[in-house]
């Protein structure tokens, strides 16, 4: 019988669902304010129609659930089969009626959720992979999610700003990039934006003060900001 409430008990991952629903949403409505029309028009992306981002971020929440199957059962299942097979769907999604791919990526959203929800407490330390090779407990899959979700929805160039997306996301979207840079290129990025500190202005080659909006947009690669240069890449 499947459980009809969250199964997880820490309250730091009850706190993530709480949130990635809560971005879920806004990435629907998001939605809701693309024409089908629009969805052959381009999104914020360099490259890519909103069809083809809505047909990611559906995939991505079928490939996140992979990796929740595969915390529930122990059976290795990995998020993408190669990176030509994600690039293979991402087109065919693309290629959807725009109700077929509405449905697709809302069936998608709902499906992960109910994984979520029926993963009993004591398997959300599991250890999966990410397709970026990361071991991670599957717990870190909401906050994959989540980053996705927002960005996303801001991606979709129909009203969405990174400016809405809550400040505890925003900061630790902020912490993710910056230890990024730092971890996989040595560069020592330190960012002040309110009242936040990311990194360590005290050693950082290069200190960038704004607000916390402004920062993580910048960072993300979806802003500018007077008298800096663009971010180095982050994903
Ligand atoms: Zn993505």
């Amino acid at each position: 019988m499947p459980a009809r409430h969250d199964l997880v008990t820490d309250p730091a991952v009850v706190a993530d669902l709480a949130a990635v629903r809560f971005g879920t949403a806004y990435f629907r409505r998001a939605l809701q304010h693309v024409t089908d029309g629009g969805l052959a028009g381009p999104s914020l992306l360099p490259g890519w129609s909103r069809g083809a981002l809505v047909a990611h971020v559906g995939y991505n929440a079928r490939a996140l659930t992979r990796l929740v199957e595969w915390a529930a059962t122990g059976v290795e299942n990995p998020m993408y089969a190669s990176p030509e097979a994600r690039d293979a769907e991402i087109a065919y999604g693309a290629s959807l009626r725009p109700v077929a791919l509405r449905n697709l990526a809302e069936h998608a959203a709902i499906d992960l959720d109910v994984r979520w929800r029926d993963l009993p407490a004591e398997r959300w330390s599991v250890t999966v992979r990410t397709a970026q090779g990361r071991e991670v407990p599957v717990s870190e899959t909401v906050w994959m999610r989540m980053r996705e979700v927002w960005l996303h929805a801001v991606d979709l160039d129909s009203g969405a700003r990174v400016h809405d997306v809550p400040a505890p996301v925003l900061e630790r979207l902020l912490r993710d990039v910056v230890g990024t840079w730092s971890r996989r290129d040595s560069v020592e990025v330190a960012v002040v934006a309110d009242d936040v500190e990311v990194g360590d202005p005290a050693s950082a080659v290069r200190v960038v003060k704004a607000s916390l909006a402004d920062a993580t947009a910048w960072a993300t690669g979806r802003g500018t900001l007077p008298g800096e240069d663009p971010a180095p890449r982050w994903l």
